[in-house]
Parts: C-alpha cells; structure tokens; sequence
C-alpha cells in the first residue's frame, strides 16, 4: 500500500511516498518559492535518482503537477499508475476546536479548516490549498487531514483555558490548543510499545519535544492532558528564537519604553528571542555549546535556562500526572544533544530517575533506553518522525491498516 503526506506552506510544499507495509519513503520532494522568484524542485527516490533544479513553479497546482509527472516519469517510475497511490495524508497546523482526529477531506471539514484560520493565519490557508489542489489533480484518492492540534485535544478545560474574561474563549477561541501534536503522538505510540510498565490508563508519560521550536505533553494512558504550547507556538519553553514562557506584561513594557508597534514587539519575541537573543551567538544549539565551552557567560546561561525550565515543565506535569513513569526526548535537541538530556534528566533525579551516562554520550539520533534498570522512570529517546505519523494516522482512519 502507498500513501503520501503532503505539507503544504505557503511558497512550499513538501511531499513523501510510502511503501507503508515497510513503513519505507520511496520517494520524496520539495517544491520552494511557489509563485515566487527562483523557483525550485528537489525530489530523491528509493533507487537514488535525484532531481535538485529550478522550475516554475506558478502556483501549488505547478508544484503537485510536478510531483505527479515526476513520480509517473518512464524513465524514472516511481509509480506506474496514480492510483497506486491509497490515500493522501495532509498536514494541517491548526484543527481549533474543531477537530480531535484526522478526517477525510469534505466540504464540511473544510469549512471548519477555514474557521481555524484566524489561529494559523500563515500555516492553515496554505494546507487548505494543497488539499484542494491534489482533490482536483488526484480525483477518487481520499484526502486526509492530520491536525498538528488534534493529539491535545483531550485536554480537560482547566488545562487548556487562561485566566482571561471567558467571553474571549467565547467570542474568539481563545485557549490553549498545543502544537507538535503529530510528534507527540508518534512517540507516544513507539513509548507504548517499549515501555516496561504496564500500559495501562494510569500510566504516565511526559514527551519532550525538543527542536528549534520545543513542547511538552504530558500524556496519562495514552491521553494528552496538558501540554506546553498554547494558544500559538510562543508559549512553553524557550526555544531557538521564541521566548517561551515570559510575564504578559512584558509586552506593553517594551512597547511603551522602546515606541514598538505590537507586530513589532510580536516580531521580537517570535523571532529575535529565546536562545538566539540571550546567547547574542545562534538559535542553534550546537553553535551554542560551542561558544559556551570557550567560556562565553551568555552562550552557557542560554543552555542553562533552557535546561532550568525544561525541568520546571516537566515538574509541574509530574504533578498534573501524580508521578510519572516514563520520559522521552525527541526532536533535534532531544535525539542528538547528550548535554541537554543529562542537565534535564539530572534535574528530575530527585523522582528516582537515573540514566547511563555513557548510553547517553553515545546517542544521537537513534532509539535508545537511556534509564539504567534500578531507575524509578524509564526515559527513552526515540527520534521523531511527522510525516510517517501522518501516513499512520491516514491509514488508522481509512481502517486500512
Ligand atoms: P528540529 O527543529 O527538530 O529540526 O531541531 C533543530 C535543532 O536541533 C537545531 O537548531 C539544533 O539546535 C538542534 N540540533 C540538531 N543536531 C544537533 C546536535 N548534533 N547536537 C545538538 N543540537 C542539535
């Protein structure tokens, strides 16, 4: 069976194909600058045919046109036939309140993707587009929708509301929905099926996604009950460039002290923020680590702070859980930096939690145990994969599995 994900930005559109019996990518692409100038068209296969050219690419039909002849081409095949294709997974940022499972694509769910879009302005309308695209290019080949929201949707409302008037959650929605959620139900499913604890509904997991942008879900059986992230992607930890956390009052602050518009002083903390604007070096942590092993003060607070409030999240979701059984780092940092994990793992060792530090050191980007057999909690890293979680959630809906 072959089913391809689809996520589709707003001059971009990312697409790979699975042989999902061997959870295998068969092919995959990226079509840049749609509609823009320069456009370009990467695509690899199994076989290692590589395209990586300029192409015009006018509009996101161009670019799913594209990747259909590429995937037809006869001297390339990928595919023979169109229909060989199941079914097509989309991702979609934002599901609002609207949805807490992938859907097939109608023109009920579709509406519903529209009223999302005051809460993803950028990311929803661009998803939409890429699904009316392939309706139109790929007749008869259901189209799914996967909502990056969807896994938090099990939120109970004293997680997911502010302490603002609730006329607001009335009028405007406004609430936290979570991101990542794609990720974190990845991981989840891979925790379920290594976890030496009964899985049960009372067992207590928190997933730490740690990337350029980072979350927390903290997940009891299986369910999320409250996660990092809130009404948008800026809330939680501090990330590359987002600041994370910080006291509302903040803003008006620095609006008033340095004459900034509000998209100004949002432009601020989205972008020039987190461990980019404390470390004044990069919102990379590699580059970080580095200047912080030559001494520089800013480079070594940035990882510190970092690590100081990943431990604070996962202490508060500890309490939210009533105790945790076990952890997992994902993402960039979370499968590849031994540093981060150690500092966090060190600050929960007071829970009973132990790791091999030498298990630790060695582990970049693979699926590892990283908790030593007397450890009280079982931390696992387990490198994260969106687009097969996509095309998981596709079949799951389809009960094609
Ligand atoms: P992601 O958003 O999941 O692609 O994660 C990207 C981030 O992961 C980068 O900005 C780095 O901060 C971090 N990262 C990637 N590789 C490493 C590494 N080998 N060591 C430390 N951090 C890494």
């Amino acid at each position: 069976m072959k089913i391809l994900v689809i996520n589709s930005g707003s001059s971009s559109l990312k697409y790979q194909l699975f042989d999902y019996d061997n959870k295998k990518v068969i092919a995959k692409g990226l079509c840049e600058r749609i509609g823009i100038d320069n456009p370009h068209f990467k695509h690899e296969d199994a076989s290692g045919h590589v395209i990586n050219e300029d192409r015009r690419l006018d509009s996101h039909g161009d670019a799913v046109r594209t990747m259909i002849d590429t995937l037809l081409d006869p001297e390339f095949p990928v595919i023979g036939k169109l229909d060989e294709i199941t079914a097509v997974g989309h991702r979609i940022v934002h599901g609002g309140p609207y949805f807490s499972k992938p859907v097939i694509m109608t023109e009920e769910s579709k509406d519903s993707v529209r009223k999302c879009f005051p809460w993803s302005p950028l990311h929803n309308p661009a998803n939409l587009i890429g699904v009316e695209v392939c309706e139109s290019l790929m007749p008869g080949i259901p189209q799914v929708g996967v909502f990056d929201t969807a896994f938090h949707h099990s939120m109970p409302p004293e997680a997911y509301m502010y302490g603002i008037p609730y006329e607001y959650y009335e009028k405007y929605g406004v609430r936290r929905y979570g991101f990542h959620g794609t990720s974190h139900a990845y991981v989840t499913r891979r925790a379920s099926e290594l976890t030496q604890f009964e899985w049960n509904a009372s067992h207590r997991l928190i997933t730490c996604h740690l990337g350029n942008g980072a979350s927390f879900a903290a997940v009891k059986g299986g369910v999320c009950i409250d996660t990092s992230m809130g009404l948008t992607p800026l809330e939680g930890i501090m990330m590359g460039t987002r600041c994370g956390s910080i006291d509302p009052a903040i803003v008006p602050f620095l609006a008033k002290l340095d004459n900034l518009s509000l998209d100004e002083v949002d432009g601020l903390l989205n972008h020039k923020s987190g461990i980019y604007g404390i470390s004044g070096i990069s919102s990379d942590f590699r580059d970080v680590h580095a200047a912080a092993s030559q001494g520089n003060y800013r480079a070594k607070l940035a990882v510190q702070m970092f690590c100081y409030q990943a431990v604070k999240i996962l202490g508060s979701f500890i309490a939210a859980l009533g105790g945790i059984d076990t952890i997992v780092f994902t993402a960039g940092i979370g499968e590849n930096d031994s540093v981060v994990r150690q500092s966090i793992c060190e600050g929960i060792s007071y829970r009973g939690l132990k790791i091999d530090d030498d298990i630790n050191n060695a582990t970049h980007g693979k699926e590892v145990k990283l908790s030593t057999d007397d450890s009280l909690v079982e931390v696992f890293v387990i490198p994260t994969n969106e687009e097969l979680s996509i095309a998981m959630q596709t079949v799951d809906l389809l009960a094609l599995a």
